[in-house]
């Protein structure tokens, strides 16, 4: 009878010891009653997400159960999207910006960046840190440097020094190597590189299963780089693949690019834009042009509008610019306010050059969109007046403005980025099993795209940030 009493009894320990245990294991948080938003299921409302670590471990809708979780976040009257992406940043273009970016992206909800150019050893310090565990700061994707040609665009003479040079094919292929070893996540193309250069890098990141983002070279045509890369930047060169004299501007390019045996790339490069951009836009085809991007429908186009067509959207002009400028990091600071005051003091009433290739560029963008060209966001921050974080929400508003729906600019920062880096399964959507990267908003984006802006929470693998606190 005494052993069958202990017996009872160690079992009644055992379970309570269990039951215990489950309570101070709990450790999923639960957002409950949130209209949940992604850009491949829509919009399900009433639903309640819960997440443990980084993954979303159940989606279902609202009921009275009780959650086992250790936090419930009350989402009523909010809206939950999947983690912003910005795939055009430069993390160490200017130092003064480097060390706060990782926490400005993400109090505006950028939880994933693609670094799209930069020396190496500079680079990867800064890509360690970001990738320690518990550090507070985006998933980060780079390339390393831009893949320069001959001559070098950005050489550190007037620029900062974030290219290389590849000169003959054995450099390229050396290069890709050395990058691989270093553990890029992809390379960038540049302007300066010869058609022979360019099949070697692209048969190299072949072989290395390296996607591939690019300038389309000014040696090369749009038509014929474009499908051999999985990114293009900047909407660069495309122009004058779509000009009716595209072939006549072809052979300019090309005698002046073969005639050019001294000098900085930048000042070549700089020459050639400022001499066919223009007359390439006025000389517009839109038969040519159709033909052009159905050339390109599956390389993903990052635009980044809100630097192409900056002339018409001035984020000087913004109603908010006066908290952006607080925001940004003090050795850029008084840069950033003086080219304020510039602008209102003179650069305002300027007839900007810019303009015409701006309006071009969010045509060109709508038109792409239409023909099935995919789309993908992206800022070059913090390049161009361009706060991180806060200026991809710009860029989604430009996106709309050329002609996405508010889902499709949502699917341009979330699935798109995905698809570069093939990590459609684990990224990119609100479903079971995906990571625990989310943005709670205050309001719909879906009525207006600058609600995105609107930001209650962020969340970054799977860890509640309360925005406030990092600006
Ligand atoms: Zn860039």
């Amino acid at each position: 009878m005494k052993k069958i009493r202990l017996i009872v009894l160690s079992f009644m320990s055992i379970f309570m010891l269990n039951a215990c245990l489950v309570q101070e294991n709990l450790e999923g948080i639960a957002i409950t009653n949130v209209t949940v938003i992604d850009a491949m299921n829509g919009l399900r409302e009433s639903q309640t997400v819960v997440f443990e670590k980084d993954r979303i471990i159940a989606i279902e809708t609202t009921n009275d159960k009780p959650l086992e979780v250790l936090k419930v976040i009350d989402g009523t009257g909010k809206f939950l999207i999947p983690g912003l992406w910005d795939m055009h940043v430069h993390l160490t273009y200017d130092d003064a910006f480097t060390d706060d970016m990782p926490s400005l992206f993400l109090a505006y909800g950028i939880t994933s960046v693609r670094d799209t150019g930069g020396l190496i050893d500079k680079l990867l310090p800064v890509i360690d840190k970001m990738r320690e565990i518990d550090a507070l700061a985006p998933r980060v994707f780079f390339s390393g440097p831009l893949l320069d040609g001959e001559f070098v665009v950005y050489d550190g003479g007037l620029v900062p020094e974030i290219g290389t040079q590849n000169a003959t094919i054995e450099m390229a292929n050396e290069k890709i190597e050395m990058l691989k070893n270093s553990g890029v996540d992809f390379i960038k193309i540049y302007e300066m590189v010869s058609p022979a250069v360019f099949s070697a890098l692209t048969d190299a990141a072949e072989k290395y299963q390296l996607p591939i983002a690019a300038h389309i070279p000014l040696s090369m045509t749009a038509s014929i780089a474009g499908p051999e890369v999985d990114s293009m930047e900047h909407l660069r060169n495309v122009e004058l693949d779509c000009a009716v004299n595209s072939s006549q501007l072809h052979e300019e390019r090309l005698s002046r690019l073969n005639s050019h045996t001294q000098g900085a790339g930048l000042t070549l490069r700089s020459s050639l834009h400022q001499l066919q951009r223009l007359p390439a836009i006025q000389n517009y085809d839109e038969q040519r042009c159709n033909q052009t991007l159905d050339n390109l429908r599956a390389t993903i186009q990052v635009p980044t509008l809100r630097l192409n067509s900056f002339s018409m959207r001035p984020s000087y002009e913004r109603n908010d610019w006066s908290e952006v400028l607080e925001r940004v990091p003090e050795g850029a600071q008084e840069k950033w306010i003086a080219a304020t005051e510039d602008w209102f003091e003179k650069e305002k009433d300027q007839d900007w050059d810019g303009s015409e290739f701006a309006k071009w560029s969010i045509q060109l963008v709508g038109n792409m969109h239409r023909r099935g060209v995919p789309i993908g966001a992206g800022t070059d921050t913090p390049i161009g007046m361009a706060l991180p974080g806060y200026s991809l929400h710009t860029e989604l508003e430009l996106l709309v403005e050329a002609g996405l729906s508010p889902i499709e600019a949502l699917y341009s920062a979330t699935i798109r980025p995905t698809e570069f880096f093939s990590l459609e399964d684990t990224m990119g959507t609100i479903e079971v099993g995906k990571v625990a990267d989310l943005v709670l908003l205050e309001a719909n984006p879906l009525v207006d795209i600058s609600n995105t802006r609107r930001i209650n929470s962020v969340i970054s693998k799977g860890v509640v940030i309360n925005p406030e606190e990092l600006l």
